[in-house]
């Protein structure tokens, strides 16, 4: 969600004339966008704009701001840590920053004393409508789609309702419309974004023939020609009704990869969280969607020492996390979030203990996503074509649909197309394999060339 809005706030500052530089050395503004949820994403942005304000000395003209989360939930603490700061602005006010921009940098030309902080971190209704502008210089193969904004639950640990608002969806019209231009723009593959996207215009937009306003809009961006993939990132297990698991078996464009966040495989501490399912529910989803599309791909989140979290919760959750044999994951040892429900708790839990728990799922991930990618050794998968690889000449990257990474020898013009690859090596985080071709493994260019012409 953060690339997402600080991609659109770099479009927006594009269309005004400013340019994107590669290094810090060389940017006359440099904006960070700041994260919450966890403590160390907080640290990590103090530290980087401490080392950032050193940079003044040489450029006094240097601007500096915050964007995002931290800002909108430490503002005055922030301040009181980087009083060098010239913009703070929070989660509603990104589609704000050229004009405060703009404002600091004619101020700063007049050559008068600094201007003081600008600070915006004011509610603004209507502010999840401003998060759509996308970079247009740069074809965006795979593209994040913003659909809502906020989130109405309160689990016991979690600042997001904090620091993003309360819930507020983007009208259906207007996300097919930004789907319909990244699609002129050569976008092939969009995921759809939000706190809950399950819970997506339940307040806005009436059920209809049983269908919830999710599975509405995914219908209507299913539409959407020259879209060939469509995700979503992250659904709630509470929400996750039958309509949703059918749209699996009707959408073909819908990928067959869910993450679904469960936190913890212990009813108790499911409760202590305030996430209302249980673990017995969770397991029911997965087994449906199994039922729907075998072979489905799997990722979930987990926190590991969440205030209370016995040995006993523990196994639970190990042995939930073993059983569901998740494809990917995103393990979080606890933090403590100010102003949450959890925050009088403390954080109890040592943290050699989370460490430890931590470790040990991390390692159960590992042999299932190994287990997984070899299982696909041999076979032709469907990759969507991303970008030159990082490293080596010639190769390429791309995804499967069930998100897997994929590396193999290329062209430029294979960019932004779907391509069978035949996997030929795995190792749990990525595949390598090779173009097929009518049948005929080919790397070669006239085979190339022939698939082009055709
Ligand atoms: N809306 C999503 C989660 C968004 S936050 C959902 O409900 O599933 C992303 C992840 O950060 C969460 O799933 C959780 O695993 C983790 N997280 C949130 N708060 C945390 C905290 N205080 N300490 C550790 N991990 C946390
Ligand atoms: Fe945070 Fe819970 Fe909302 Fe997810 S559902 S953003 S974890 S409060």
């Amino acid at each position: 969600m953060n690339e997402r809005d600080s991609g659109a706030v770099a479009a927006m500052l594009r269309k005004r004339g400013y340019a994107m530089v590669d290094s810090e050395d060389d940017a006359d503004v440099i904006l960070l966008n700041t994260c919450s949820v966890r403590e160390q994403a907080e640290q990590k942005a103090l530290g980087k704009m401490g080392h950032l304000t050193r940079l003044r000395r040489k450029k006094p003209h240097l601007v500096l701001g915050i964007m995002g989360c931290m800002a909108q939930n430490r503002g005055q603490d922030v301040l009181d840590r980087l009083p060098d700061l010239d913009l703070l602005v929070g989660t509603q006010k990104f589609h704000q920053v050229p004009d405060h921009l703009d404002n600091i940098i004619t101020q700063l030309q007049a050559q008068g004393p600094r201007p003081s902080t600008i600070v915006d971190l004011d509610e603004e209704e209507g502010s999840q409508n401003t998060i759509r502008d996308h970079l247009d210089d740069e074809r965006q193969v795979s593209a994040f789609v913003s659909i809502m904004q906020g989130c109405n639950m309160n689990c016991a640990y979690c600042c997001v309702p904090m620091t993003r608002g309360r819930e507020r969806a983007r009208p259906i019209e207007d996300i097919v419309r930004e789907v319909k231009e990244l699609a002129t723009q050569g976008t092939r593959e969009i995921t759809l974004l939000g706190q809950i996207v399950n819970s997506y215009g339940r307040r806005e937009i009436p059920f209809q023939s049983g269908k919830s306003p999710f599975v509405q809009l995914l219908e209507a961006v299913h539409e959407v020609e020259g879209i060939e993939r469509i995700r979503f990132t992250s659904p709630h297990p509470r929400g996750f009704k039958q309509d949703l698991i059918e749209a699996y078996g009707m959408l073909p464009k819908l990928c067959e990869y869910v993450h679904l966040p469960v936190q913890s495989g212990s009813n108790s501490i499911l409760k202590a969280m305030k996430r209302p399912y249980t673990r017995e529910r969770f397991l029911q989803i997965v087994e449906d969607l199994r039922a729907v599309k075998p072979g489905i791909y799997l990722s979930t989140d987990i926190i590991v020492g969440f205030p209370g979290e016995t040995e006993e919760d523990f196994e639970l959750t190990r042995e939930l996390f073993e059983s569901v044999g998740f494809d990917w994951g995103f393990i979080f040892k606890y933090s403590v979030r100010p102003n949450t429900s959890a925050e009088p708790l403390g954080d109890p839990i040592p943290k050699e203990v989370k460490e430890e728990r931590n470790q040990i799922l991390l390692d159960i991930l590992n042999k299932s996503s190994l287990r997984r990618n070899e299982s696909l050794v041999g076979s032709t998968q469907e990759i969507l074509v991303e970008s030159p690889a990082r490293r080596g000449e010639g190769l390429y990257t791309g995804r499967t649909r069930g998100f897997r990474k994929v590396i193999f020898p290329g062209k430029p013009r294979l960019v932004g197309e779907l391509v069978p690859v035949h996997i030929e090596e795995a190792t749990a985080s990525y595949l390598r394999g090779s173009l097929v071709l009518s049948g005929i493994n080919a790397q070669d260019e006239s085979a190339l060339q022939q698939r082009s012409t055709a």
